[in-house]
């Protein structure tokens, strides 16, 4: 008989290829989806086959590391230098499942052990949401989140150790970051989840003590759940690798395997090839969006200059991640709604600690993604007059 199609809810038709006209576009997520036809380009070269009996033990103490942990640090080290976003002469690196489980390890590493008082940890708003979320999951005794850090600084009980989150570029807005913190007792945990050539230009090489890094936006790997951190001190690599051996034991040698195959495709001919084609994909979006939104009174995107970028030895325009909305309308206080009306979903700026009259629409899923969410916004925006 006739096969039956199940298509999902944005499709219709024989064969499931009709866009639906009443189909949300859903821009809410941030999975990096835009990276797959690079990764189609390049199957074969980046695929990896394990054979059952390969690669089963344990070995993961720090003097008896997996020749794939060595490897995969080398090559690392060698994409940094490449890239020039980071310095990692005299650093160790930790790696862990994901960023999320390396933010964690290394608020416990920074806190103090026998301080009286917990260290508190802050961030700017808007900021990265499981920072806090992570913070108060763990509830512990030594350490405290305390909100936005410029107020935590101008209050009068700021004694002993803070620990700041700084994003830099920032999810959500994809500006460029610096800690609000200084002083002997302010430690700075610097994300660089962003810091790579499609959506920033690389100013210069990071330099800081506890730098963090995730091959989900790097590669669009997400699920592949790979971070690294980049740390000076012995003494907070000490207690990162220790938060990660009770954690987890060891991060997954497969996991490991796989970032390495993709790693050696993405460093072919100095990273031109993965970086060309993610910058023009970003860059491209947000020309178009940015396009969209200039004809729009009711709504504004976040301002960004080029710059120049060591990378591609160039000043590039810009290419974040995400469009960081804002509703200008006195009435248009609850920024969601009004773009759930035309039928696109955000994340809104209460998820970020932020003010309701800001979205974040994500630009990094796939191209259909991108072009339905056009679409909407384009048809949002040529309403806009009417009823204004
Ligand atoms: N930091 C920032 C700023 C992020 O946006 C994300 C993912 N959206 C992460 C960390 C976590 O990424 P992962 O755990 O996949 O490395």
């Amino acid at each position: 008989g006739v096969p039956v199609c199940e298509c999902n809810s944005c499709y219709g038709g024989k064969d499931c290829s009709q866009v639906l006209p009443d189909c949300p576009a859903d821009a809410d997520s941030g999975d990096p989806l835009f990276l797959e036809p690079f990764w189609v380009q390049h199957a074969a070269s980046s695929a990896v086959v394990v054979a059952g009996w390969h690669r089963m033990s344990y070995r993961f103490s720090s003097n008896d590391k997996s020749s794939i942990t060595v490897e995969l640090e080398k090559c690392i080290r060698e994409l940094h230098a490449v890239i020039g976003n980071a310095k990692t002469d005299g650093r160790y690196m930790v790696f862990g499942a994901g960023s999320t489980q390396l933010l964690n390890a290394a608020i416990y590493a920074l806190s103090p052990e026998d301080s009286p008082s917990p260290a508190s940890v802050v961030a700017s708003i808007p900021f990265y949401p499981v920072y806090k979320l992570e913070t108060e999951f763990y509830n512990s005794v030594q350490f405290k989140w305390q909100g936005e850090a410029s107020l935590w600084k101008n209050r009068s009980d700021t004694s002993g150790t803070s620990i700041e989150f700084v994003t830099s570029p920032n999810n959500p807005d994809g500006k460029f970051r610096k800690p609000v913190l200084t002083g002997p007792s302010a430690k700075t945990i610097y994300d660089h989840a962003y810091y790579w050539p499609h959506f920033s230009a690389i100013t210069s090489a990071a330099d800081e003590d506890l730098m963090i890094f995730t091959l989900s936006k790097l590669t669009g790997h997400a699920g592949s759940r790979l971070g690294w951190a980049l740390v000076k001190d012995e003494k907070v690599y000490t207690r990162m690798q220790m938060f990660m051996s009770l954690n987890t034991l060891a991060q997954s040698h497969d996991t490991q395997l796989r970032t390495l195959k993709l790693l050696k495709v993405v460093l072919k001919e100095r990273g031109r090839k993965m970086f060309e084609f993610s910058y023009k994909t970003m860059r491209e979006r947000w020309e178009r969006i940015s396009k969209s939104f200039s004809s729009s009174k009711r709504f504004s995107l976040q301002k960004l200059e080029p710059q120049y970028c060591t990378y591609f030895k160039n000043v590039t325009g810009p290419s974040p991640a995400y469009a960081w909305i804002k509703c200008e309308r006195e009435e248009d206080e609850e920024c969601t709604a009004v773009l759930q009306t035309a039928n696109i979903i955000g994340r809104g700026g209460i998820v970020f600690c932020g003010d309701t009259r800001y979205v974040r629409l994500s630009l990094i899923k796939r191209q259909d993604d991108f072009e339905l969410l056009l679409q909407r916004i384009d048809a949002m925006i040529s309403k806009e007059s009417g009823a204004a």
